[in-house]
């Protein structure tokens, strides 16, 4: 175990030791935002802060996707998923048993009524993520490292598959999400470097993004680094109880790291912890793929969504990252790379001038709830116990919300908006 950043905590106002497993962007916010309320916070993590999920993202700040992966009509395409290895959803069949809990929520949460909560749930999150995030920017010598509100465009090959995301295109309206619908020659006029074969497309007003998802996560830790912060290099396997509670989290090499109130963040690794502490939960990974090429010739001058082919195409500092798609697998498997490079094939279809010298693959783990929707949740089991996990396709958008909703819990016990729908328990039966 080793220790970085022994400066001694400085301004706080509370003595309380506050411990958060994981440095990933959702961990580091967590700690930043705790340290604001005067915590004496330290950061554990088994390897080197935003080297998780939070590395090699595709960066969007994605405020206008409340809707959830599960859509209504959804169960329609499994027997296709399951044939296609290389398709926007595929399930590795091995893995398939152990998933079958998580899929038959994954498919309950496709009900249009679910569906219509889901949305109105992420939203209420969504809607506020640049208010929470531009402080914490601002104030970590950010906020040039983010273009903001760009918009983000997402296009459709034709007429009839724009027809066919109506639905879900109204369903953000309806939450308050800013689209512009977009003709044939104003996608072109925007992004004169795609290839002609977009029949029409919708500007997603209020999208940003960042220029590397990973200094995001180290500049703000860093800060924290120099707010006071602490951060202690640990993988912690479980947790010591006294009277019934949790006082000090176990690592792999027998170390005890007492704390007064402790902050699961670990992303798609939390389900272990979550049960250790008394709240199993239905978590698991939908696994993504990218490959980022330098630039040549190629240029975007924001995110383009290829919304038939479920992958994204992002303008980073480094070079173009062109990846997405779901893979079920869980965390053990092997990288299948052979996804990525299928992604990058459809990235030059639609970008002709991509070259693929010089690119870098990547596999990510999203932490994934079957409704689409982040565990931010007070323990219902212990009252020194907080959870902050499971944000799927969106916790980059959502880290600094995150880390001011669970700063707020921890210090007065309540939240600027209602915390039912984001409970760790909301799952019966598990
Ligand atoms: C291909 C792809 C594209 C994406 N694009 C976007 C996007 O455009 N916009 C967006 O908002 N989101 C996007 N996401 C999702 C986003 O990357 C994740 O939701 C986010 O990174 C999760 O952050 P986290 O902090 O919860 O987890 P992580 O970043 O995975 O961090 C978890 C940390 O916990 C640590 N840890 C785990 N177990 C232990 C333990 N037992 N002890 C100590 N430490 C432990 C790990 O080492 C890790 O550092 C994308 C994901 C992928 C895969």
């Amino acid at each position: 175990m080793t220790e970085t950043n022994v400066k001694p905590a400085t301004g706080h106002t509370n003595s309380q030791k506050v411990v958060v497993i994981g440095a990933g962007i959702v961990g580091v916010n967590v700690g930043l935002a705790l340290l604001g309320k005067g915590y004496d916070v330290t950061i554990l993590d088994r390897g080197e802060p935003g080297m998780g999920a939070s590395f090699g993202n595709a960066g969007g700040i994605a405020v206008s996707e409340c809707a959830p992966v599960a859509m209504p009509g959804m169960i329609r395409n499994v027997p296709g998923w399951l044939m296609d290895p290389l398709g926007p959803l595929s399930v590795r069949w091995g893995y398939l048993p152990r998933m079958m809990p998580w899929l038959l929520r994954f498919l309950a949460a496709s009900r249009k009524s679910r569906v219509e909560q889901i949305a109105s749930n992420m939203a209420m999150l969504l809607n506020r993520a640049w208010d929470d995030y531009d402080p914490v920017l601002k104030n970590a010598g950010l906020a040039d490292a983010v273009f903001k509100k760009h918009g983000a465009m997402a296009v459709y090959r034709s007429t009839e598959s724009r027809k066919a995301a109506e639905y879900a295109i109204d369903l953000r309206r309806r939450n308050g999400i800013k689209l512009r619908d977009l003709t044939r020659d104003e996608v072109r006029d925007i992004e004169p470097d795609l290839a002609p074969i977009f029949a029409c497309g919708v500007m997603e007003e209020d999208w940003g993004h960042v220029l590397d998802p990973f200094k995001i996560v180290t500049g703000i830790f860093k800060h924290f680094l120099d707010r006071g912060g602490k951060f202690k290099t640990a993988n912690v396997s479980n947790f010591v109880f006294r009277d019934g509670k949790p006082r000090a989290a176990v690592t792999d090499e027998g170390d005890m790291i007492t704390f007064d109130s402790v902050v699961i963040a670990c992303g798609a690794w939390s389900k272990t912890l979550a049960k250790r502490l008394g709240s199993p939960v239905p978590l698991d990974t939908e696994r993504g793929y990218n490959t980022t090429v330098p630039y040549h010739d190629a240029r975007l001058s924001r995110m383009v969504v290829c919304a038939d082919d479920s992958f994204v195409l992002s303008p980073l500092e480094m070079g173009i990252r062109v990846g997405g798609a779901v893979e079920l697998g869980g965390l053990l498997a092997a990288p299948n790379y052979e996804r990525a490079k299928a992604l990058f094939a459809k990235g030059k279809e639609v970008l002709p001038k991509l070259k693929a010298e010089g690119g870098t693959e990547w596999m990510g783990f999203r932490p994934s709830m079957p409704d689409s929707t982040p565990v931010i949740s007070k323990s219902p089991r212990h009252a020194n116990t907080y959870f902050a996990f499971g944000h799927g396709h969106l916790g980059v958008t959502l880290g600094a919300t995150t880390g001011r909703l669970v700063a707020d819990l921890m210090a007065t016990g309540e939240a600027p908006i209602d915390m039912t729908p984001y409970r760790i328990n909301r799952f019966s039966g598990f």
